[in-house]
This record gives C-alpha cells, sequence and structure tokens, in this order.
C-alpha cells in the first residue's frame, strides 16, 4: 500500500513510470556491489524466517532508492508502506503508520533528513525496541502506554545524508550508498526500457542517451520517453543517432549530459567569481536556483565529471570546466590554494 507519494517525481506524473520500475534484484541493473550485497541479507533473512534489518539508502535523486524499497518488499513477500518525511507532521501521524505495519513490513520513509526531532525520538525506540510509547491524557492524570509493534523493516533514504542525525543513522544495519551509474549499466537500463516500451532504438542511440543522462536512471528513462516522441514524429519511430542528436539539441542538453543551467553555474563562476571559491550560498543567489536543488542536484553531478571542486573556502571551477565553456584554460586556476577537496563524509557507509 502506498500511502503518499514519496516525493513530487515519485511517479514522474506518469504511469509509465511506474511500468519501467524493476520490481525484483534480478532487474535492477547495475551498482552490482550493492545488488549482490542485498541479496545476502534478504536470503539470510528469509531462511531465518527473520525480517530484514532496517536499511538506510543515500544518494542523489532518481538512482533508484525508491526503487529498492519496493524490490526489497516484493523480494521478502512483504508489504510495503510508503511516506516522506514532510508528510509526517504530527507524532499521531508516524504512530498511526507503525501500529498498522505487520510482521515483516517495509515501511519506506523518503527525504528522511527532514523528519521532525519530536517524531524521531519515536522512531528510535519503534526501530530498536519494536514498540513505542503513547501518552494518553493529559496533566497529572496523563499516563505512557507501551504498544507493542510488529518486527517491520524500515527503509530510510535521503539526498543530503549528512543531515540525518548520528542517533538515527547508526540505528539502520544496513546503511547503503547509491552512486551515479556507469555508462554500460546505464546502456542495459535504456535497453530493458525502450523494451518494455516497445520502441526500437540504435546501438549509436543507445550509448548517447547513456552519455547524456548524468548518470541517472530516472533521466535516462525521461529522455528515452521524449526520443520515443521525437522519433515519432521526426522520424519513423526508431530512435537512431540523429534523432538522438536533434532531440539533444531541442531539450539544451550537451553531449557531456549538461543542461543549460549546468552550463549557467559553470559560466557564472568563471565569470563573477573568477573562477572560484565561491560559497554555495552565493552561487544559488547568482544562479537563481534554490540552494537545496544546488547541492543536491547539479553539483554531485558537476564534481563527478570533474568539472568542479568543493574546497574548504568554497566552489572552485576545473581547468575542464574552462575546457568545455570553449574559453582558453589560464595558467593558473583560481582557488587551487584553498585547501584541495573536501572528503565526503560518507566513510559511514558500508558499501
Ligand atoms: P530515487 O528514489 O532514488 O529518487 P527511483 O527509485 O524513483 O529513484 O528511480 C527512478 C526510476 O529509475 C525508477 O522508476 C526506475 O524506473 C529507474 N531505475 C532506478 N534504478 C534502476 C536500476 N538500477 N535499474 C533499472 N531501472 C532503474
Amino acid at each position: 500500500m502506498e500511502e503518499h507519494p514519496a516525493h513530487p517525481e515519485y511517479d514522474d506524473g506518469d504511469a509509465l513510470e511506474h511500468q519501467l520500475r524493476p520490481r525484483f534484484l534480478r532487474d535492477f541493473l547495475g551498482q552490482e556491489q550493492v545488488k549482490s550485497n542485498l541479496q545476502v541479507f534478504i536470503t539470510a533473512a528469509r531462511e531465518r524466517n527473520e525480517s530484514l534489518d532496517h536499511v538506510f539508502l543515500s544518494g542523489p535523486p532518481g538512482l533508484g532508492k525508491t526503487t529498492l524499497a519496493t524490490i526489497m518488499a516484493h523480494e521478502m513477500q512483504a508489504d510495503l508502506r510508503v511516506t516522506a518525511a514532510p508528510a509526517l507532521d504530527k507524532p499521531k501521524d508516524l504512530a498511526g503508520i507503525l501500529t498498522t505495519l505487520q510482521d515483516g513490513t517495509v515501511f519506506f520513509i523518503d527525504e528522511i533528513h527532514r523528519l521532525k526531532s519530536s517524531l524521531e525520538e519515536m522512531l528510535y525506540v519503534a526501530m530498536e525496541d519494536f514498540e513505542i510509547d503513547w501518552v494518553i491524557g493529559q496533566g497529572p492524570s496523563a499516563r505512557t502506554l507501551r504498544v507493542p509493534l510488529p518486527r517491520f523493516t524500515l527503509v530510510g533514504a535521503t539526498t543530503r545524508p549528512g543531515m540525518v542525525a548520528s542517533p538515527l543513522f547508526t540505528r539502520f544495519g544496513i546503511p547503503v550508498r547509491l552512486d551515479y551509474y556507469r555508462r554500460g549499466d546505464l546502456e542495459a537500463i535504456i535497453r530493458r526500457s525502450a523494451s518494455i516500451l516497445e520502441v526500437s532504438i540504435a546501438d549509436n542511440a543507445v550509448g548517447l542517451l547513456a552519455d547524456s543522462c548524468r548518470g541517472t536512471p530516472r533521466i535516462a528513462n525521461r529522455l528515452l520517453r521524449r526520443m520515443r516522441d521525437f522519433a515519432q514524429v521526426l522520424g519513423n519511430g526508431t530512435i537512431d543517432g540523429d534523432i538522438v542528436r536533434e532531440g539533444m539539441r531541442r531539450l539544451n542538453i550537451d553531449e557531456y549530459g549538461l543542461e543549460e543551467q549546468d552550463r549557467q553555474i559553470l559560466r557564472t563562476i568563471v565569470e563573477m567569481y573568477g573562477g572560484g571559491p565561491v560559497g554555495a550560498e552565493t552561487l544559488a543567489i547568482s544562479v537563481g536556483e534554490e540552494l537545496d536543488s544546488l547541492e543536491v542536484f547539479y553539483e554531485p553531478f558537476l564534481i563527478q565529471q570533474g568539472l568542479i571542486q568543493r574546497t574548504a573556502r568554497g566552489r572552485v571551477v576545473t581547468s575542464r570546466a574552462f575546457e568545455i565553456l570553449g574559453l582558453p584554460v589560464p595558467d593558473e586556476i583560481p582557488g587551487r590554494d584553498s585547501g584541495g577537496p573536501i572528503q565526503s563524509e560518507d566513510q559511514r557507509f558500508l558499501f
């Protein structure tokens, strides 16, 4: 049962996305280490007739966190309940769900970094002891009732693992970090989706799409559907290299997968801040973007592509960014003396 859309893009507002979402681990392509480890934990739990340990999923949007939660429920032959932290306002909202779960139910909370601290306390006890304390009445006559819960599996997902409080994070037995997908895996995902959508696609078109989708399956699927439209209206129905090149040109996506806003971010750092360093908040204002979407959507991909670096003093562009923008690479890249890249805080993850 699905309570709320996990986030506005939960199904991309499109029933087709639902059709493309893998239901079992064998259909979840790429992320081999994550997949093989999860397979072990799922098999072990099933053999012992236990529920799966709580799972923490982190990674940029569109990499498969919701999909993995769905898969875990299917593989465990258990129910799935889906919500997002912003939809949980009062303790009774959370208690109302927890008390109606069953043994083994996979309870998915998206954007878990946005969970109110008053609810975190309840979740700690629920995760660890499978019970909650419920206060009945008010004032001096109030008393606390201990309500036992079934042995559910909490799957918490976030694009901002650094914002999740340590006491919450450490209660997850299986912390998983998803990273951008490799080209070969994206190609496999595009081929699988094309076959579900029953659209024919040429080999070179698969490669071009894989290069343009920011290492993100959701974007790969979305671009595939747009290319299907272009192929149908502008071509003969087959997605070939020419269709993809024309489609990408019309969608303002370049051969590196950069959108106009990515290029704008790079140009702004170069032109307004001499290549950096510039603080994230200042940069967000300069490009007219929410800080959150700069940090969660744009920046991680630009960093992964080696176009910007996060340093102690702010963001700096790399020589590759100058090349991509068609600008002469300066002898000295500005900001390079600013302490080097900051290491990510992700040592906390199992795999
Ligand atoms: P997230 O919850 O991380 O934002 P989703 O789980 O909603 O991402 O994934 C977006 C879409 O991408 C899914 O509906 C699914 O179709 C596709 N997808 C994600 N990961 C994979 C994968 N490993 N293999 C195949 N398709 C995938």
